[in-house]
């Protein structure tokens, strides 16, 4: 085939962590990444023994190994789109935060990853902070959960007026844009809220009926992928967010029909 004549593929690549188990973290971007049509790339920040009931152990990469997989990447692919997961420390989170700067990545979206479902600490005492001061204003969105978001904002949110209240404040810490994520309050309809750092910040709201399954280990890995490999093809922001929004509802109902593992199993791509 001539040079020229080759198509070229939709490329994101995910800075995040393995989860063993295959149902959240590298494992579930890159199968999010191949379903969408794009072709995934990954750099390991760190691994964990993991399967749908704990999270046995993690294990961070050498800084500079981080660094080396990211350069060795970029300095060969196009990219088109970046997701970041779990970074776990804030040694990590700055290497990130450098790699996005120097190589001047595009189409960054972050899921600031804090607790797994099975209860397990996924980010270091101390790198909330590093997150939110680091790679806030480097990402295009950011994508808390209710619990992530409490965090992050130092108090508790309740209800619809205090969801849309927190969109703004988290605008706030120069981040692109901000998807806050409302699964979480268990309503019959699950809402999220997304604004765009502009002159004059828009809320847009995505509602999506609940699916009553305990097979949702990966959901947040997998929408932030999502929404990442819908922005490497080209869509806007809010039509990328609602693409994704199609497919992790779907990913969910296909999921809910498996049994993988004997704690919440993970979804179906
Ligand atoms: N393990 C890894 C490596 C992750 O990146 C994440 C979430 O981002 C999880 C586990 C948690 O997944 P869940 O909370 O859906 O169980």
């Amino acid at each position: 085939m001539q040079e020229n004549s080759k198509q070229s593929y939709d490329s994101v690549l995910t800075i995040a962590t393995s989860d063993s188990g295959g149902g959240a973290g590298v494992q579930a971007d890159l199968k999010t990444i191949s379903a969408l049509g794009c072709y995934g790339m990954s750099a390991f920040a760190a691994l964990t023994a993991q399967n749908t009931q704990e999270v046995r152990d993690i294990h961070e990469v050498p800084p500079q190994f981080l660094r080396d997989q990211i350069d060795v990447v970029v300095e060969d692919f196009e990219v088109d789109a970046v997701k970041i997961g779990m970074l776990f420390t804030g040694e990590l989170m700055q290497v990130v935060a450098d790699c996005i700067e120097k190589h001047n990545l595009k189409n960054v979206v972050l899921d600031p990853v804090m607790v797994s479902q099975s209860g397990a600490q996924l980010i270091k005492d101390g790198a909330i902070a590093v997150i939110r001061e680091t790679l806030f204003p480097l990402a295009d969105l950011i994508t808390p959960n209710i619990p992530e978001a409490e965090r992050l904002l130092g108090r508790e949110l309740e209800g619809e007026e205090q969801m849309k209240e927190a969109v703004y404040d988290l605008l706030d810490t120069g981040t692109g844009g901000v998807l806050l994520k409302g699964g979480h309050f268990k309503e019959e309809q699950s809402i999220d809220y997304l604004s765009i750092a502009d002159e004059n910040p828009e809320l847009h709201q995505f509602k999506a009926k609940r699916i009553e399954t305990d097979n949702t280990h990966g959901t947040g890995c997998t929408l932030s992928s999502a929404i990442a490999a819908y922005l490497a093809k080209g869509y806007p922001m809010p039509k990328a967010v609602e693409q994704a929004k199609l497919y992790i509802t779907q990913a969910i109902a296909a999921g809910s029909q498996y049994r993988i593992g004997g704690g919440g199993g993970p979804l179906h791509h």
